[in-house]
Order: structure tokens, then sequence, then C-alpha cells
């Protein structure tokens, strides 16, 4: 896959290429990522590239004619124009799946008081990681890109991209490691046992259960099958 984001904070992304699964990702040529300055993409003296918004109001707008440069210079048919927005559709673990079988992903950065409107005729999607406001489209574009990276293949162990929260829809199990106790903290039991099929039972069990306790509204996307089913029923009998 190829990543291509334009910004006008390229550096911001340095220590993220260079950083953990981006960076073996990116060694193993499984993907590559490149920054486009968009100030290169500038034609105005000292490539300016934003201007104060027509009818008034405060702060700057990224202008149009750059991005509309920059998505023209990196865009082929198989690419896939994504502005970062705090307008755009809410980015879900279902939204990085279908990205992921993309081959080419461009993510382009706002700033400042956002991007010149006319710039959406030339997206094929507009994202927004959460309602919240964030200075600028590249810390959102980071949790966009780092998201899909490790759903590539070779990116991660497949297993453990599986039973990742939400991934199948559920949120993952409790999880622990040595030490096996800590001022009276033990870990279950059950995980020490070794006996395989108990610990798959307890965990799709712990799994249903920290999905029905910390994210209910979650229980309405799965499609659960009879026995998802009935570890709820019980769980909800139960009451905790
Ligand atoms: N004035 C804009 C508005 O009210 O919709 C907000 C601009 S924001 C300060 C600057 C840039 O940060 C945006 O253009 C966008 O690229 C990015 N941004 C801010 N919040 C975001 C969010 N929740 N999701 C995605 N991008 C966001």
């Amino acid at each position: 896959m190829k990543i291509d984001i334009i910004t006008i904070f390229p550096d911001f992304f340095t220590p993220f290429i260079e950083t953990s699964i981006v960076k073996r990702a990116t060694n193993q040529g499984i993907v590559t990522i490149k920054t486009h300055q968009l100030r290169d993409f500038s034609k105005r003296k000292h490539q300016y590239v934003d201007d104060t918004p027509y009818g008034g109001g405060r702060g700057m707008l990224l202008q149009f004619p750059p991005l509309y440069e920059a998505i023209k210079a990196l865009k082929t048919e198989n690419s896939m124009v994504i502005l970062l927005s705090p307008q755009g559709q809410k980015y879900e673990q279902v939204t990085a799946k279908q990205l992921a079988l993309s081959n080419h992903l461009i993510l382009i950065c706002g700033h400042y008081e956002g991007v010149d409107a006319r710039i959406e005729d030339y997206i094929d999607l507009e994202l927004s990681i959460g309602d919240y406001i964030l200075t600028g489209g590249e810390i959102p574009a980071m949790i966009v890109a780092d998201s899909v990276i490790r759903l590539l293949p070779g990116s991660i162990q497949e297993e453990s991209q599986e039973t990742d929260s939400l991934q199948q829809g559920w949120l993952k199990y409790p999880q622990y490691t040595k030490p096996e106790s800590y001022l009276g903290h033990d870990v279950p039991e059950i995980l020490r046992s070794g006996h395989h099929q108990n610990i798959e039972d307890w965990r799709q069990y712990q799994s249903i259960k920290r999905t029905y306790q910390k994210r209910p509204d979650l229980l309405k996307k799965i499609k659960l099958t009879a026995k998802e089913a009935e570890i709820l029923e019980e769980i909800k009998k139960i009451g905790k």
C-alpha cells in the first residue's frame, strides 16, 4: 500500500514513520509512506498556502489551488482521497478495515481554520476521528495511517489482529503478564491452567462481559451467534 500525506508540517510525521510497527512495515515494503509539503504546490510568492476567509471571520484557511494541485499530482485511478475534518464521517475500525483493502490513500491535513470548501469536490471521503477540534489534521492522519497499516498482511501477527478490540465488534478480554502475583493481585487461575479450551471459553465470556459493561452500544452492531447470545443472557441475569 502507498500512503501519501499532504501537510504543511511534514516533520510531524518523521517519528511516526520511523518508530515501531510502522517502521517495520515500511522497511518490509508492506507500506510506503510519503509526506508532501503543501507549499511545494503553491504558485504564490514565498509559497504561501493560506489566506483569510471570504465574508470575514477569524483565522486563515488553506487555499484551494495548492490543495487541488497536490491531489492532481498524486492521484491515480486507484487512489482514495481522504480529507481529515471534524465534519467528516466518524472514523471506526470498520472503516479502517475497508481502507486496508485500498492500494493508495491520499490523506489531506487541514490546519488553522481548515480548508477552502471547494476542495470537497475532489475528495472521496471526509473522516473525523471524533467530536472534538484539533489544531490540524496531522494527528488524525497518523491515526488513520496507523490503524490501517496494522491491518495490512504481514504488519503484525494476524491472530493478534483478529482478537483485537473492535475487530470483530467485541472488546478484547482482559490480559495479564508476569508476575503471576503482585501485592495480592493475582492472575486468574484459569489462565495458568494450561487448559486451552477452558481458556478460550473464559476469554469469550470475558470479552462479551467487557463489551456489555463498558460499551453496550457496540452490541447493537454485532450479529450474535447462538452461543454468544446465550452467554450475554447469562451475564445480564447475573447483572455484572
Ligand atoms: N474551523 C473548522 C471547523 O469548525 O470545522 C475546524 C478546523 S480545525 C481547527 C483545523 C484542521 O484540523 C481541520 O481542517 C482538520 O484537518 C483537522 N481536524 C481538527 N479536528 C479534527 C477531527 N476531530 N477529526 C479530523 N480532523 C480534524
